[in-house]
Parts: structure tokens; C-alpha cells; sequence
């Protein structure tokens, strides 16, 4: 049977690191959801969708065809046959994921592409984002719930940016997860059965260390 493996958390907790890792180590396929999120807001910000009106996000909802690659390796994501890796990290994309990804219809669909994905891992998959072991895949074998002090949080996300201010950084993760936690459809939540790890004061590979043994228990 296909191991599921859901990694929620906030930003700057470990996530993606951790979650990759786990997948390489196990041989397991890996989803970056909130590229998918990324994606999707990067296409309406191309495409020169107001990003602020959530009707005109809905009705363009299911235009972009979103491809995600599950190596863990090398996670890549098109948006209509475009390899956005890079762009969708900017900041412009970050700024405005939150609204976009906060509109019924753009979660609707990018929930379809990742049960579709989930469903078709032969051994198994890692899963990583908000609402995974909550709403997407509430049957996964393994629910992980990363956090990490906003101070921690705000250090790893500004050594990951180049020439970021801890200040503003802090100040723009802290914004991010309020809305991420206030909206009303699959909120940014810990499920009730996930084990919930504080990586505050862990390095990365203690961190890893700890769900793989999850994973094997
Ligand atoms: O994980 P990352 O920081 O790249 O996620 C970007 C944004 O995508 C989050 O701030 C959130 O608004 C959205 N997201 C989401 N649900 C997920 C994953 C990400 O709403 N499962």
C-alpha cells in the first residue's frame, strides 16, 4: 500500500526541506502545494487579473494548466507548458498568494490536482502545505505538524532570501499566516490526529531524523 505523508505548518518551520528530505530518504514521490498556490496567483499576476477581486480570480480559476514534478530532487512546476521554479518565488507572487489561494473556486481545483496526484504515487508521497492532513488527504497515513517560533521562523526565511531585513521579514511571514489562519475555507490548521513537532530549537536533520522515524513507527 502507498505510504501518505501530510507536513503542514507555516513558513519558515522547515517544511519543504524537511518534507524533500523525508521523501528522497523514504523513495517516496514529494508535492510542494504551495508552489501549486504560487503558480496559479503568478499566472493571474501575468495575465493581468486583479488580484484583489475575488470574482475575477474565481472566474479565471480553471484557465492555467498547473503541472507539478513529484521528484523530490527536483521539484519543477509549469503553468501552461512555463517553467515558473523561479518566478514564483518572487516577492510580487508572494505578496498576493494569500488572497488568491483564499477564493473557494482556485482552492476547488488545486484540491482536484492534488488528490489526483496523491492518488497515482505508486509507493507513496509526501505531501506538503496548510490544509493537507485537515481537508486534501484527511486519510494519510502520517499527519506532521511543523512550528517554529515567529523569531526562528523569520531567521530561516531571510538566510533563504537574499539581502532580506529580519524586521520585514518577520513583519510579512507574521501578515501571511494571519490570513493563511483567517480564512474561511481550509484554514492554515493543525488537524486533530496530527503529531505536532517544534523546530525551534532543532537543526534540519533532527528534524528529519524525527519524521522518518514517524513514518517507519
Ligand atoms: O508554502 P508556501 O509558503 O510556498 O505557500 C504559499 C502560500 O500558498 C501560503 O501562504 C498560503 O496562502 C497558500 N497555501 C495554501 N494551502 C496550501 C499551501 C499553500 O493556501 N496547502
Amino acid at each position: 500500500m502507498p505510504v501518505i505523508v501530510a507536513i503542514d505548518g507555516p513558513s519558515g518551520t522547515g517544511k519543504s526541506s524537511t518534507s524533500k528530505a523525508v521523501a528522497a530518504q523514504l523513495g517516496l514521490s514529494y508535492l510542494d502545494t504551495g508552489a501549486q498556490y504560487r503558480a496559479i496567483t503568478w499566472w493571474m499576476v501575468t495575465n493581468g487579473i486583479d488580484t484583489a477581486d475575488p470574482f475575477a480570480i474565481a472566474s479565471a480559476a480553471g484557465k492555467p494548466e498547473i503541472v507539478s514534478g513529484t521528484d523530490p530532487e527536483k521539484p519543477a512546476i509549469t503553468v501552461d507548458g512555463i517553467d515558473v521554479s523561479g518566478p514564483i518565488r518572487e516577492q510580487d507572487v508572494t505578496s498576493k498568494v494569500s488572497a488568491v489561494s483564499a477564493v473557494p473556486e482556485v482552492r476547488t481545483r488545486i484540491t482536484e490536482l492534488q488528490r489526483a496526484i496523491a492518488g497515482s504515487a505508486v509507493t507513496g508521497i509526501v505531501v506538503e502545505g496548510r490544509d493537507i492532513g485537515t481537508t486534501v488527504l484527511p486519510d494519510a497515513d502520517l499527519k506532521v505538524f511543523l512550528t517554529a517560533s515567529p523569531e526562528a521562523r523569520a531567521a530561516r526565511r531571510s538566510g533563504e532570501l537574499e539581502g532580506a531585513d529580519l524586521h520585514a521579514t518577520r513583519e510579512a511571514l507574521v501578515k501571511r499566516d494571519a490570513a493563511d489562519s483567517s480564512r474561511k475555507t481550509s484554514p492554515l490548521a493543525k488537524a486533530d490526529d496530527a503529531v505536532e513537532v517544534d523546530t525551534t530549537d532543532l537543526t534540519l536533520q533532527q528534524v528529519i531524523e524525527c519524521v522518518v522515524t514517524l513514518v517507519e513507527e
